[in-house]
């Protein structure tokens, strides 16, 4: 088994861009932890295998506002119902305002040996505009306060292309990560989506909106400067140095099987099912104090299980494995595949690495497209 993701639904403000699933009143903390603990306890079809786990991954949300005693006993109860591998990486996703060092030594003390740490930027004005709940003082000193507990597997979340951010303040937000020594980054475009705050001051007028081509030049930048530093970028938006790649999101991007808990959360069963929780907290909570789990779920077509391994092996550095294709889709599915490629070689956007096709630096601000033209209808 890959691993186990927990969706922690609750942050202190809601962030101008963001569209995942959270509530900013803790109000039902205390029975969402009750419900989140039922859930695993309840769980016992969806994945049979009986390996044991490899990765747990506090997501969210923002799991950092959970207290000491929340964590543990979730991951009491996951010890209690799965067989954890001694060299678990056990991963919190925290936000700068809520490090301190007593907190990180206390998390550590519960086996968590991994942070991914929500800094977007070190840009005060920009901070502000996204509504984050801290500033570029309350970064600096969390990176201080993280390296100096000794953690060592460390992540580093960045935003690039937004209409306040200069290529110069890119560069240095990223120069300070690699000075510091942090040995991953994940760096994501800021993308404008349904139903945020930032759609509706552009909708209105009220904002500016995003500009496509700093977008791709800021891109470039962010990809070639972690590349001069020694990052690979294991995926088009998660660079690392060598050994330092997250493994639990490298598990989903190799198609391992993964369980998913708490509202929202999507679980997978390695080969062609998948199911996702419902994304709201009362109907999770209400529905796990009669023991039952609201979730739907679908089995993939060939089709949409091709077109995931695609979209999904091309963001990859390893890119689209010609063997996996022909053993899993077959040949003529290959050959097909390989003559769809053919223009975007010929035009630099695609690249054959043995029996290997991945995007070239330029394919690379094309990934989406790219994919979508390669699909199977
Ligand atoms: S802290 Fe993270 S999950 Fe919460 S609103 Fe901001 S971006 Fe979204």
């Amino acid at each position: 088994m890959a691993g186990i993701y927990i969706h922690i639904p609750f942050c202190k403000q809601a962030c101008s861009y963001c569209n995942f699933h959270f509530s900013t009143s803790m109000k039902n903390k205390s029975d969402f932890i009750l419900a989140l603990k039922n859930e695993i306890s309840l769980q016992n079809d969806f994945i049979s295998s009986p390996e044991p786990i490899e990765t747990i991954y506090f997501g969210g949300g923002t799991p950092s506002l959970l207290t000491l005693s929340e964590i543990d006993s979730i991951l009491s109860v996951i010890q209690k119902k799965y067989t954890i591998n001694t060299d678990v990486e056990i991963t919190l996703e925290a936000n700068p305002d809520d490090i301190n060092t007593s907190t990180v030594k206390e998390w550590m003390g519960l086996g968590i040996n991994r942070l991914s740490l929500g800094v977007q930027s070190f840009v005060d004005k920009e901070l502000a505009w996204m509504n984050r709940a801290h500033n570029s003082q309350d970064s600096l000193k969390s990176i201080d306060i993280i390296l100096e507990a000794g953690i060592t597997n460390f992540s580093v979340d960045l935003i690039f292309g937004s209409p306040l951010l200069s290529d110069s303040e890119l560069e240095k937000n990223i120069r300070y990560i690699n000075e510091r020594g942090i040995p991953h980054i994940s760096c994501y475009a800021l993308t404008i989506e349904p139903k945020t705050a930032l759609h509706h001051f552009i909708q209105q007028k009220k904002g500016v909106g995003i500009d496509p081509e700093k977008q791709a030049a800021q891109f470039l930048l962010t990809m070639d400067l972690l590349n001069s530093f020694g990052y690979e970028q294991y995926e088009i938006s998660n660079y690392s140095k060598a050994g330092m790649r997250s493994k639990h999101n490298s598990s989903y991007w190799q198609g391992k099987p993964y369980l998913g808990f708490g509202p929202s959360a999507h679980s997978f069963d390695g080969k062609d099912k998948r199911r996702w929780n419902i994304a709201n907290n009362m109907t999770y909570i209400n529905e796990l104090k009669k023991h039952k789990i609201p979730f739907e779920e679908e089995v993939l077509t060939t089709a949409q299980r091709f077109n995931e391994y695609v979209m999904i092996s091309l963001r990859r550095i390893e890119g689209i494995d010609e063997d996996f294709v022909l053993k899993n889709f077959g040949s003529e599915r290959l050959t097909s595949l390989v003559s769809s490629c053919e223009t975007f070689i010929n035009n630099k956007r695609l690249e054959l690495k043995g029996s290997n096709i991945t995007l070239t630096r330029e394919g690379k601000l094309f990934a989406d497209g790219i994919a979508s033209e390669l699909f199977l209808q």
